[in-house]
């Protein structure tokens, strides 16, 4: 089937119908004509048939040298790092008057790129200021018939999944019980429900991750009333998993919830959290006692849900390709923590859930695989006689070096680190990589993928 004509394309078309001056420059400079972003030239670009999204959550330029230096070495290479095409982007949010504000959270940014559109720290893709609900990228291929997935370490309602799954006035409206921030979103007044509700309601092929017991609250209104979200899933057909063997034996046929921790999923490292004046010299423990043995790691769980939506895709002959988010959550969640161990370990599970996509491209061409992140955060390498004002670290590194982090962005550090404002790499591979070159918005992700996928 011929794909529509892509978005990249229309605006060049007009160009050239301006008049005879337009013409003549165009002519003049064929180069810049021929070298697009996207590859095009007069032509439109090879559409992607999958595209594979993995958003590191707190992970800045600074987030992703402390993990290499921690786990690869300084001259080591983490597989994030091994994209062909590499760019940087800005993050910023808006406040209700359109005005930047310097520093997003993970909701606002989420919405930015699964709907094109910046909005106020804590909204999930709805509008800043009339707090409209505006389409997302998952909605969007599932309208188009593609197979649709989102993997996350943190609760499945938690901001950046629910920025694909859901439109809700504040990112805290999780489950039924958890609306008193959304007055307008309840069913009772007419509204979509909880970002719970929804995400199942939207019922994508694949939705794996924490938060059961948002999933466990009790539905008190609409049609589903009196049963819990986990019910109201089952009743529209998702088969519910809770831990990796139930994972494991899942078979392509019907939607699945992955449902692997109350809250969020635990982590995989431990050690000692940064203190004020530092620590001791400390290796990181690559273990959690706390995290139950069969909890699925994120790359098992990307794994998996390759695996089903590639079936899914091909399901009644036709192969639709698919849309698959996967979220790193904890990178963040251990910033705010400022624990330096539990940060650089799911950075590394992080990067291995991206080659678990790297390499599902490798045997399926036309996969576009992007590796971003929605935010920096607080981690700063310093010099070892550094004396940050804040909390900090040091650590000894596989190469035997001593490496000290500082978390500085609180002088009260009860109250936690916060996010940092700071530009964030973009890397990709596949139909559209291009694009992430140079210096780009958040919200030309937006473009790019549904662009590659032929969603508009
Ligand atoms: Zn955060």
């Amino acid at each position: 089937m011929k794909a529509p004509l892509p978005r990249s394309t229309r605006p060049r078309r007009r160009r050239l119908v301006q008049g005879a001056v337009a013409l003549l420059v165009a002519a003049a400079v064929p180069a810049l004509t021929t070298a697009t972003a996207d590859g095009a030239g007069g032509g439109s670009p090879r559409a992607a048939r999958n595209v594979i999204l993995l958003i590191g959550d707190g992970m800045g330029d600074s987030e992703i040298t402390l993990a290499r230096d921690y786990t690869v070495g300084a001259g080591g290479r983490l597989h994030m790092d091994r994209f062909p095409s590499t760019g940087t982007y800005t993050t910023y949010s808006v406040d209700s008057q359109g005005r930047p504000d310097y520093v997003t959270d993970s909701a606002a940014s989420a919405s930015a790129w699964a709907t094109g559109h910046k909005t106020v720290n804590g909204r999930i893709s709805k509008t800043p200021g009339t707090d409209t609900a505006l389409p997302t990228i998952l909605e969007l291929a599932r309208a188009k018939g593609l197979a649709t997935g989102s993997v996350t370490t943190a609760e499945l309602t938690d901001a950046t999944p629910a920025a694909m799954a859901a439109h809700a006035t504040d990112r805290d409206c999780q489950g039924p019980a958890d609306m008193e921030l959304c007055p307008r979103d309840t069913i009772a007044r007419g509204g979509p429900g909880s970002i719970a509700e929804q995400s199942v309601r939207l019922r994508p092929d694949v939705l794996l991750g924490g938060g059961r017991q948002r999933f466990d609250q009790k539905i008190t209104q609409g049609p589903y009333r009196g049963m819990t979200v986990a019910q109201q899933a089952e009743k529209l057909g998702y088969r519910v998993v809770t831990d990796a063997r139930g994972l494991r034996t899942a078979a392509p046929g019907r939607p699945l919830l992955g449902l692997f921790a109350p809250g969020a999923v635990p982590v995989e490292w431990t050690g000692r959290p940064a203190a004020a004046g530092g620590t001791e010299p400390q290796r990181c423990v690559t273990a959690n006692p706390a995290r139950p043995a069969g909890t699925p790691t994120l790359g098992q769980q990307t794994a998996k849900a390759l695996e089903l939506l590639t079936a899914g895709a091909r399901a009644g002959g036709a192969d639709r390709g698919f849309f698959l988010q996967v979220e790193g959550a904890s990178i963040d969640k251990q910033g705010h923590e400022a624990d330096p161990c539990g940060q650089i370990g799911e950075t590394a599970a992080f990067d291995r859930a991206v080659k678990v996509a790297r390499d599902y491209a490798d045997r399926h061409p036309g996969t576009l695989v992007i590796t971003t992140a929605d935010h920096g955060h607080s981690s700063q390498i310093v010099p070892l006689d550094a004396t940050p004002p804040g909390l900090s670290s040091t650590l000894v590194t596989d190469e035997g070096s001593r490496l000290k982090v500082s978390y500085s962005t609180t002088t009260t550090p009860e109250d936690g680190q916060e996010h940092t404002g700071t530009q964030v790499r973009i890397a990709a591979q596949g139909p559209y990589a291009e694009r992430v070159q140079g210096v780009t918005d958040q919200t030309e992700l937006f473009t790019t993928i549904t662009e590659a996928l032929r969603l508009r």
